[in-house]
Order: structure tokens, then C-alpha cells, then sequence
């Protein structure tokens, strides 16, 4: 097992991955910025190395540095949470030639679904469903009008390199395929530096359904069931759930099979995400992340498993010692991402927390890094408490989320709190039968 791990990331995650560490024994060291040198993270680690200023490329993604603080602290391993260097197999290959573990698959499956384009290739040629689109990269216009007429409107122009819902571009019609196409191209340029994209036919009602993966690299490969992550903004997710509302087990068992046997088949290591859209009974592929998630917590509290301990367990070169038939999923799990954004125009709120306090009791999870008088630094991602609860049903789950949400204080700055709350008691939301679409309709009609 380590001797030490180096969390490269910052806020709710790194915390999560130092608790992990803890509990196995393995003192941990903290990088931080200059503004985050107050954050909990740091606080709460073994160790602490400041890594840089402020901007996340002086810091957080600057691997040079961080492989500087692995190796003067004597860190055996990183572990790179989400985000930041999560998915660069450049700094995942540095991280191993420094003869130091990377918490995470190996680089060259990093780079395979870091391109979905090859992504989609190679899940397709392992027999995986795909949305219909593009045989690969579409390079000139001309090309795109074909392919789009082919496909049939709406299409969606997508980012080979894409993330986060950037580079994201539908067209309705022949007339708006010209402007989607250039503006996805100098997005995904600005972005991702690499103006490749491709096309896919856009969805009109699908669900967002996803598969957590664990390989051990050594021919045992795992699921947990799905989380569905249909509840979106600017296709960023907002409300994530296990199970989903819209599966039964059968469907479940057979998606499992048959992402397990792909992945078994390219000798995959470590936790992955394949993530699907679900429409008339049929899953299609659209990307696999080879990190953790954020909303990894629900599995946790349906499958009673901790991630990230197998992470690095597997990453350590320990054996998974179970098979899908040990895996049980009971009860229902709702996390909420709470973000220090306005709840009505969701514009960033930084600033200080006077008052903190965070909700408790049966089922209730919370995941954050935030105190009483921390101060919410402008320059990061916006999520600041993600809410979990967990209960024997989906019912029970929507009454404790309620009571968890009233409960939930923060105070000095706007968060998305009162969205959540808005949420819970939406009727739409409680019968469960949403699409991808149902969260920007819900949030434009208050
Ligand atoms: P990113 O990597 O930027 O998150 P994804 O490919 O995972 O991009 O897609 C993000 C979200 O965009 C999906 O969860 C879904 O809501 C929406 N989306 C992606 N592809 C399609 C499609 N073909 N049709 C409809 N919606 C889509």
C-alpha cells in the first residue's frame, strides 16, 4: 500500500479523497493556491505545499509544480479528483515516469475516451449502441450539410475534446447548421485547443443514464448500477440520482453486462463512467469519463462501497475480491449540487460565509469543504456543498432531501439552496418521469 498521497485538487473533492486516505492510514499532502491557503482541504491534510497563484494554469494544472511537491514531501501517489489534471494523460504518463502512482486508469485509456470521437469508435467496434452521427470528424462544411441531411434535423455539433457541455452546438434546420458548426469549431478551439468535431443526432426526450465502473486490471471488472443524471443546465448537472426513476433491474443487469464486457475486453483499470442517453427503451453512448464523478456519492450510499478506497486499492495493484454478484443495491439516493451562484440568474456569488451550518440525522450526507468565515474564492469551479441523502425509496428519499434542504444554512453569500428547494416540491420532479430538458423549462418558467 502507499506510504503517502498527494491530493492534486482542491474544495468538496479533495476532502473526499483525504477522509478515504484516513480511513486506510495514509497520511496525505494538500497542494493549494495562494487564495486557498485558508481552505479546509489544507487545514485538514497531513502536509500542505503551495503550488501557485491564483489562476487554476499557475496552479492546480501546473504539473510541474505538482510533481515538484510529490516528490521534496515524498508522496508515492496522486490522486487527481475530478476536474483540473483528472483526464490529461500527458500529466498521467509524467506522474508514472516520476515512479510515482496515478490514482487512475492508465494513460493511454485516458487519452482513448479523452477523444470521443475514438471513444465512440472503439465502444461501437465492442458492441455498444451509439446516437446515430458522424463516422468520425467532420472537417469542412460542406461535409456537415451532408452528414446533417443524412442524420436528419435537429443535429448537435460536438467537441472531439469536449467537457463540461462546452463546444456543444444543436441545429434545428439546414439554415442553422453553418452558424452551429463555426461557432461549436471556435468554442471547442478556445476552449479545448483542438477545433476537431463531429455530429450527432440531437435528442428530443432522452434521459441521461450513466454506469459506474471499477477493473482491477487484472480481469475483474465490476458495475454499480446507474445514476440517472437527467437534471441538467447548459448540460451541466445539477440533481443526480440512484437508481434512476425510469430503469427497472433487468435493464440495468443488461447494460451492466454488456459495459463490463467491453471494457474487460480493452483491459481497463480502475473507476469509469460510461454514460449513455436512454429514449424508447434504447441506450446509445456518448462519452466515458475515466475519473471519479461528482456525483459518485450515490452510489456509494446505494451500494455501501467506498470509491475512492478502491481506487486506490486497485491503484496500489490489490485484487477488487468480489464479483458482480457480491454488489446490492438497496434503497434510493438524491444528491443535490449546491453552487455559490445566484438561484435566479446564476451568476457566481464568491465571498464570505458568516454563518455555516449544514444539515444532520438519519440518511443525510454532505460533502463540502465550506466553514463560518471562509471566504469563497472567485477564481474556481462554483460548487461549494453537494447534499446527499439516502433512504429505503425513492419517496422517502424526496421527503428527506426536503427536510434536509430546510434545515441547510449558509449565510454571506447566494447559493442554489432555494432552487433545490423549488425543485423538491415540483410535482414533475416527484413522479420522476423527466428528460434532459426538463430542468431548463422548469428554471425558465420561475
Ligand atoms: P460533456 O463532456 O461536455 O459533458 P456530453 O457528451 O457528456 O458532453 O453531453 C453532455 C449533455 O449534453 C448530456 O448529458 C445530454 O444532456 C446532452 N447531450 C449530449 N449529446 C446529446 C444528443 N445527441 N442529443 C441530446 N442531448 C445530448
Amino acid at each position: 500500500m502507499f506510504q503517502k498521497i498527494l491530493i492534486a485538487n482542491r474544495g468538496e473533492i479533495a476532502l473526499r479523497v483525504q477522509r478515504a486516505c484516513r480511513e486506510l492510514g495514509i497520511p496525505t499532502v494538500a497542494i493549494h493556491s495562494t487564495a486557498d491557503a485558508d481552505a479546509m482541504h489544507v487545514r485538514l491534510a497531513d502536509e500542505s505545499v503551495c503550488i501557485g497563484p491564483p489562476p487554476a494554469r499557475e496552479s492546480y494544472l501546473n504539473a510541474a509544480s505538482i510533481l515538484s511537491a510529490a516528490t521534496i514531501t515524498g508522496a508515492d501517489a496522486i490522486h487527481p479528483g475530478y476536474g483540473f489534471l483528472s483526464e490529461n494523460a500527458d500529466f498521467a504518463e509524467m506522474v508514472e515516469a516520476h515512479g510515482l502512482a496515478f490514482i487512475g486508469p492508465s494513460p493511454a485509456h485516458i487519452r482513448m475516451m479523452g477523444d470521443k470521437i475514438e471513444a465512440k469508435s472503439a465502444m461501437a467496434a465492442l458492441g455498444v449502441p451509439l446516437v446515430p452521427g458522424s463516422d468520425g470528424a467532420v472537417s469542412d462544411l460542406d461535409a456537415a450539410r451532408r452528414i446533417a441531411a443524412a442524420i436528419g434535423y435537429p443535429v448537435l455539433v460536438k467537441a472531439a475534446a469536449g467537457g463540461g457541455g462546452r463546444g456543444m452546438k444543436v441545429a434545428n434546420d439546414a439554415d442553422e447548421i453553418e452558424e452551429a458548426w463555426r461557432t461549436a469549431r471556435t468554442e471547442a478551439r478556445a476552449a479545448f485547443g483542438n477545433d476537431a468535431v463531429y455530429l450527432e443526432k440531437y435528442l428530443d426526450r432522452p434521459r441521461h443514464i450513466e454506469l459506474q465502473v471499477l477493473a482491477d486490471g487484472r480481469g475483474q471488472v465490476v458495475h454499480f448500477g446507474e445514476r440517472d443524471c437527467s437534471l441538467q443546465r447548459r448540460h451541466q448537472k445539477l440533481v443526480e440520482e440512484a437508481g434512476s426513476p425510469a430503469l427497472s433491474a433487468a435493464e440495468r443487469d443488461a447494460l451492466g453486462a454488456r459495459a463490463t464486457s467491453a471494457l474487460a475486453k480493452i483491459g481497463y483499470r480502475n473507476a469509469g463512467t460510461l454514460e449513455f442517453l436512454y429514449q424508447d427503451g434504447q441506450f446509445a453512448f456518448i462519452e466515458m469519463n475515466t475519473r471519479l464523478q461528482v456525483e459518485h456519492p450515490v452510489t456509494e450510499m446505494v451500494c455501501g462501497i467506498d470509491l475512492v478506497r478502491e481506487q486506490i486499492r486497485i491503484a496500489a495493484g490489490q485484487e477488487l475480491g468480489y464479483g458482480q454478484s457480491d454488489i446490492r443495491f438497496t434503497g434510493h439516493a438524491i444528491e443535490c449540487r449546491i453552487t455559490a451562484e445566484d438561484p435566479e440568474t446564476f451568476v457566481p456569488t464568491p465571498g464570505r460565509v458568516t454563518a455555516f451550518h449544514p444539515p444532520g440525522g438519519l440518511g443525510v450526507r454532505v460533502d463540502s469543504a465550506l466553514y463560518a468565515g471562509y471566504r469563497v474564492p472567485p477564481h474556481y469551479d462554483s460548487l461549494v456543498a453537494k447534499l446527499i441523502v439516502h433512504a429505503p425509496t425513492r419517496d422517502q428519499a424526496i421527503a428527506r432531501l426536503r427536510r434536509a434542504l430546510a434545515e441547510f444554512v449558509v449565510v454571506g453569500i447566494k447559493t442554489t439552496l432555494p432552487l433545490h428547494q423549488r425543485i423538491v416540491e415540483d410535482v414533475g420532479f416527484q413522479r420522476g418521469d423527466y428528460t434532459i430538458h426538463w430542468l431548463e423549462r422548469f428554471v425558465a418558467g420561475h
